[in-house]
């Protein structure tokens, strides 16, 4: 997909600040983060949306939230609390159609959301 933002930053060719990666997943700092932590996490492999996620593709999505949980901790985050936030589509307001997770903390959020 030599047109997707988020392919182009796994294969870096744009800059990013990378805080994981393996040979699955890569994980980085949200460029106009919403919050004290704003790392985003994804697949290296192009899924557009939730609505894309295959069979094939329950483990891949398993170890995205491992990691999630993992950087969370990294991030002193763990007994605090933090928000995981996956928006699919047009309402949920959908930017980059390569599916995200992002990991939002060191603030208070509220419910339900905006
Ligand atoms: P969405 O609204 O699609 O769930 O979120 C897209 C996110 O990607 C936004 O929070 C936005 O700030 C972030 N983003 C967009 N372009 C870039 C970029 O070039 N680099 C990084 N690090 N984040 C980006
Ligand atoms: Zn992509």
């Amino acid at each position: 997909m030599n047109d997707c933002l988020f392919c182009k930053i796994v294969e870096k060719e744009i800059p990013a600040k990378i805080v994981y990666e393996d040979e699955r997943v890569v994980a980085f700092r949200d460029i106009n983060p919403q919050a004290p932590t704003h790392i985003l996490i994804i697949p290296r492999k192009h899924i557009p949306t939730t609505m894309d996620i295959g069979e094939v593709d329950k483990e891949l999505v398993g170890q995205m939230h491992l990691i999630a949980a993992g950087l969370a901790r990294e991030e002193g985050l763990e007994d605090r609390g933090f928000r995981l936030v996956l928006n699919c589509n047009k309402d949920a307001g959908q930017e980059v159609f390569h599916l995200h997770l992002h990991l939002l903390g060191g603030r208070r959020f509220s419910w339900p959301p905006g």
